[in-house]
């Protein structure tokens, strides 16, 4: 079930753990525990497969040039792609509405919840941001329609254009114009009909408004619990209305927020709010870290990533811990370690972190030892086998040369590079050597 993504992620990320580094198989498995949570929140097929395309290309580039916490990565990457997906230009539930009277045009199918959010909006824009605001319906069909809109605004304090018999939709939209000039209101908003479906005669009645009225936004409302069918209604109203944004309503549903991701990549349109319940205070601008959230399951994100992390850095210090005490100091290690000085900012970042060292750390920037060439020596350690990794003194000339060949080093760098680590390897065989080693009393603190 789709409340298990984290658990599942977990155990993914056990067994990353124990391997510790991240592979492009790791990578698959992790993104297909992913891609079923997507299908689960209603994100359409086509959506996800792409998303998670997406995503499997960055995490795999991205693991290979830092592989120090693979299971924060894939995570942080999936979220962040979620968020950038669902992220609108501009501040979001912003709503173009100067240059007073600004119409508003609300489309929608009916039951929706376009009546509903045309008052929500009204209330908000009267009391956020101090318009006024005249709110007229135009669904001549349903004079019910009409009514609970009157109704509602009296409820909220806003303005509703009256109810006069007889008049058709453009009638009624431009009598709304005219009385929301003369009135100087800021906002006038039309509710316009909406249909079981979508058919000929509700889009000509809409677009015979649209055109009248010249609307600053024209926001469709769509039911988010319908998944796949909102959107394939954003993308007829938007074929023939063109809208400017969506607001999406029973966000307080059970449901799982799939439908704002596959609106946002089928769309492109932006998801100005969300309906959060029948309460005229129930609406809110939308946040795609709380949908992003939403939809991977995982409120706690954060803390799952940090966990993953933290158990992964702590697991890879405690094995080098052993195997330096242990006088075992191959390239791998060394490898670990240069990374981790490449993750503290490299050498002018740890030097100038050191008390008295600032001037030094200057100098060694200076000398051209810096980020590059700790980025140098991983690269030749990338290219040595995993036995030559194991085992740095069987490295005979031809190996050398295939070596330094493969990283687009010389020899000489790569003699260098082995005699660091000789050296290294030496002062840890010092520190872990006997009762008082500085190693094994590290390990028992
Ligand atoms: P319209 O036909 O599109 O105008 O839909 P209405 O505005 O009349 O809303 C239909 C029903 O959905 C009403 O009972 C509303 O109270 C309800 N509704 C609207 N928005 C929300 C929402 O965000 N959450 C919940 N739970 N109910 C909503």
């Amino acid at each position: 079930m789709f409340e298990n993504l984290s658990e599942r992620l977990s155990g993914v990320f056990d067994r990353l753990t124990k391997q510790g580094a991240l592979s492009e198989d790791d990578v698959k498995t992790a993104l297909r525990e992913v891609r079923v949570a997507l299908l689960e929140a209603d994100v359409s097929l086509p959506v996800a497969r792409d998303f998670i395309k997406r995503v499997q290309d960055e995490a795999t580039g991205q693991a290979v040039t830092k592989s120090i916490t693979p299971g924060q990565q894939v995570v942080k990457i999936v979220h962040d792609a979620l968020v950038a997906t669902l992220k609108g230009e501009g501040e979001p539930g912003a709503l173009k509405i100067d240059s007073p009277p600004a119409p508003i045009l609300m489309v929608g199918l009916q039951g929706g919840g376009k009546t509903t959010t045309t008052a929500k909006l009204a209330k908000r824009l009267t009391e956020r941001d101090g318009k006024r605001v005249l709110m007229a319906s135009l669904d001549v069909n349903r004079p019910a329609a009409m009514e609970q809109l009157a109704i509602l605004g009296s409820q909220i304090g806003v303005d509703t254009l009256p109810i006069v018999k007889g008049e058709n939709p453009v009638q009624i939209a431009k009598r709304a114009k005219t009385q929301a000039s003369m009135g100087g209101y800021d906002v006038y908003m039309l509710d316009t009909a909406g249909r079981l479906s979508i058919d000929e005669e509700l889009m000509t009645q809409v677009e015979q408004v649209r055109d009248v009225a010249t609307p600053r936004e024209t926001i469709l409302v769509v039911d988010g619990l319908t998944g796949q069918d909102a959107v394939n209604t954003a993308q007829n109203f938007d074929d023939r209305i063109g809208i400017s944004g969506v607001v999406l309503t029973r966000m307080d549903g059970d449901g799982r927020g799939g439908a704002a991701l596959s609106m946002r990549a089928v769309t492109g349109k932006p998801i100005k709010f969300v309906g959060l319940g029948e309460k005229m205070d129930a609406l809110e601008t939308f946040e795609p870290d709380r949908i992003a959230g939403r939809i991977l399951g995982m409120g706690d994100i954060v803390s799952l990533v940090e966990k993953a992390q933290e158990t992964i850095e702590a697991e890879q210090a405690e094995r080098m811990m052993k195997r330096m005490a242990k006088g075992q100091f191959n390239m791998n290690d060394l490898r670990m370690q240069l990374e981790q000085m490449l993750k503290m900012g490299g050498m002018e970042g740890m030097m100038g972190m050191m008390p008295g060292m600032g001037k030094l750390s200057k100098q060694v920037a200076d000398a051209g030892f810096d980020d590059k060439i700790l980025k140098q020596q991983i690269a030749m350690i990338q290219s040595m086998t995993k036995k030559e990794r194991a085992a740095p003194q069987i490295l005979q000339a031809s190996r050398k040369k295939r070596i330094a060949r493969g990283s687009g080093m010389e020899v000489s760098d790569l003699n260098k590079l082995l005699k660091m680590h000789r050296q290294m390897s030496d002062m840890m065989k010092k520190l872990g050597k006997g009762k008082g080693g500085m190693m094994k009393q590290a390990m028992k603190a």
